[in-house]
């Protein structure tokens, strides 16, 4: 493992039982306070998405907007916002998707990725991965291709990334 990826690792504050019984809460807010972490995170991000010719981020509700600003201002290119249902003003996209118990939904402004970018979504967490491959898939019914699935935390036993397709998939630390 890096040295920045066991930094992060050991500042990241697990939270039994929240938001509810049974589940493990990895909290970011301690990386976002340690100013020079958090730069260093989306430095090396920003870095990864050079290389790969990024010219949109695509930050998903909530924390994926705070590592998803800070990487976009980082590289000086566009953010796109995939938000909870009625929360954009605008012509959107939307796709459901299933929960444990349910279903939840994502949304997308119609314009926010055009057929020309080459896209990095980022959020804080990859879980069982059911938003980031809804994500992808509002983000392909525009007519945006998805060069790179990126996060700061991946939970290896849920095998989120089986969901994301042929998506590269990069997190900086795993469990
Ligand atoms: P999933 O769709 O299952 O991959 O869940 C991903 C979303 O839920 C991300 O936006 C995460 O922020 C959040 N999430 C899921 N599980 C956890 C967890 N154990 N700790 C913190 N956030 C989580």
């Amino acid at each position: 493992m890096s040295d920045l990826a066991s930094r992060v690792e050991a500042s990241i504050r697990d939270v039994p039982d929240f938001p509810k019984e049974g589940i493990l809460f990895k909290d970011i807010t301690p990386v976002l306070q340690h100013g020079q972490l958090f730069q260093e995170v989306t430095q090396f991000f920003a870095a990864r998405c050079r290389d790969r010719g990024i010219t949109k981020v695509v930050g998903i509700e909530s924390r994926g907007f705070i590592f998803g600003a800070a990487l976009a201002h980082e590289l000086g290119v566009g953010l796109t916002l995939i938000r909870k249902p009625g929360k954009l003003p605008w012509d959107r996209v939307g796709v459901e998707y299933e929960l444990e118990y349910g279903k939840d939904r994502v949304e997308m402004h119609v314009d926010g990725v055009s057929a020309d970018d080459r896209v990095v979504l980022i959020d804080d967490l990859l879980a069982t991965g059911g938003t980031a491959a809804a994500s992808i898939d509002l983000i392909e019914r525009v007519g945006g291709k998805v060069d790179e699935a990126v996060f700061l935390i991946e939970l290896d036993f849920l095998e989120g990334r089986a969901r994301l397709g042929d998506v590269d998939v990069y997190s900086l630390v795993h469990f």
